[in-house]
């Protein structure tokens, strides 16, 4: 049974009472209809049997005064009063359809009691999921199963700072952080060692209690409880009966490789532990990763500036060069350029996936101060160097100067 059917359906009309009939005038017409409509006078009579459980239907909730006056709301609220509402909602109804295909109430008024409503089936589910706990017992049962039982852990934050070398290949550091735990005491459970928490008897461990304005019902959490569903007579002396505690933790966590600056690491499982039993929150690190002296990153790649001689770069040579794993050897071919990057292959960040690359980018060093045999060498050399290496500035500066 859906919930829309509470707005569509007619139940005065089924019982084919005036909508302010008085109780007893439903009761009469609901009894003279069930005994004319009874299957056991209509055998295989399938029309009777739906009018039966028709009228059956409108009497349940007509004749709880509670639930009358929520369906009467309900069809003032969303204006299909009146016979022959089975066409859906009227136009410009929230979450209506293009077509005015009436969808379920359920969605609207949270997910979670209409579900349970709807799975439940039988008339008392009805209201399940529209007015909230109060209304039916089919809502309150679904309610209670989300509210009660245990409470996951906390998620926690925490910072770490990392070395360039510790982000890059990945490290595993101890945590030190103050949070609030499972009371070690009582275990959690708030009661002093020795007695047992025992279920609230306002909201009979649901945890929530309902609250009625108008049509509908408000679930709230339980103020003699304080939304627990459990209630301590003895409280632990440690913990003042919350059964949590704030303590200081050391863990061990692993920093997967190649984690970059300012990153925020979800590590699960690894937060605040859960009440009474349940699940571990979350641990987020943000890690903070120090500067290196030598190397850059730009992605998964590691950056390494060279300086390299003009003797070098023209005769070309082999260098060997720092990675974050040992020395290579990295081959500079003859007539290298100044800024030209070589790159070393899978010497970069591992982080998933294929290792990023070592870029090395050589630039030629000019000396600053000569000795007079290096002078006399480099002018004899600048002689040898006739050819023009900037032809097209030149052709520019000549063209500038006709014009
Ligand atoms: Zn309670
Ligand atoms: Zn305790």
């Amino acid at each position: 049974m859906s919930t829309r059917d509470f707005i569509e359906k007619d139940y005065y009309g089924a019982l084919g009472v005036p909508q302010d009939a008085d109780a007893a005038a439903i009761k009469k017409a609901y009894r003279k209809l069930a005994t004319e409509l009874h299957p056991d006078k209509n055998p295989g009579n399938t029309e009777a049997e739906t009018r039966f459980k028709e009228v059956s239907e409108a009497y349940d909730v007509l004749s709880d005064p509670k639930r009358r006056g929520e369906y009467d709301d309900a069809r003032r609220l969303f204006g299909a009063g009146g016979a022959g509402a089975r066409a859906g909602f009227p136009g410009g109804f929230p979450g209506a359809g293009p077509g005015g295909q009436p969808f379920d109430l359920g969605d609207l008024f949270g997910g979670a009691g209409g579900a349970g409503a709807r799975g439940a089936g039988g008339l008392g589910d009805i209201l399940g999921g529209i007015f909230g706990a109060g209304a039916a017992a089919g809502g309150a049962r679904a309610r209670s199963q989300a509210a009660s039982g245990p409470a996951r852990g906390q998620d926690v934050e925490t910072e770490a700072t990392l070395s360039f070398d510790e982000a890059v290949l990945g490290v595993t550091v101890p945590l030190r952080m103050q949070s609030p735990g499972s009371c070690p005491t009582c275990a959690g459970s708030g009661a002093r060692p020795g007695t047992s928490p025992h279920t609230c008897p306002v909201c009979h461990g649901a945890g929530v209690t309902s609250r009625s304005q108008g049509a509908f019902a408000f679930s709230e959490p339980c103020r003699n409880c304080r939304g627990s569903g459990q209630v301590v007579d003895d409280p632990c002396p440690t913990c003042a009966g919350s059964g949590i505690t704030s303590q200081t933790r050391t863990i061990t966590v692993r920093i997967p490789a190649g984690v970059k600056d300012g990153q925020r690491i979800r590590l699960p499982g690894k937060g605040a532990p859960g009440r009474r039993g349940g699940p571990a929150g979350d641990l987020f690190v943000v890690v903070h990763v120090a500067e290196h002296s030598l190397f850059g990153r730009k992605g998964d790649n590691l950056t390494l500036t060279v300086p390299i001689t003009f003797a070098e770069a023209a005769l070309g040579t082999t260098l060997t060069v720092p990675t974050l794993q040992g020395t290579v050897s990295l081959k500079v071919p003859a007539g290298t350029a100044s800024g030209r990057t070589l790159r070393v292959r899978g010497r970069g960040v591992s982080g998933k996936g294929r290792p990023g690359d070592l870029l090395v980018t050589v630039e030629i060093a000019v000396p600053v101060r000569l000795t007079p045999g290096q002078r006399k060498v480099i002018e004899q050399l600048a002689e040898e160097m006739d050819e023009d290496p900037r032809p097209q500035i030149t052709a520019a500066v000549r063209g500038g100067g006709e014009a």
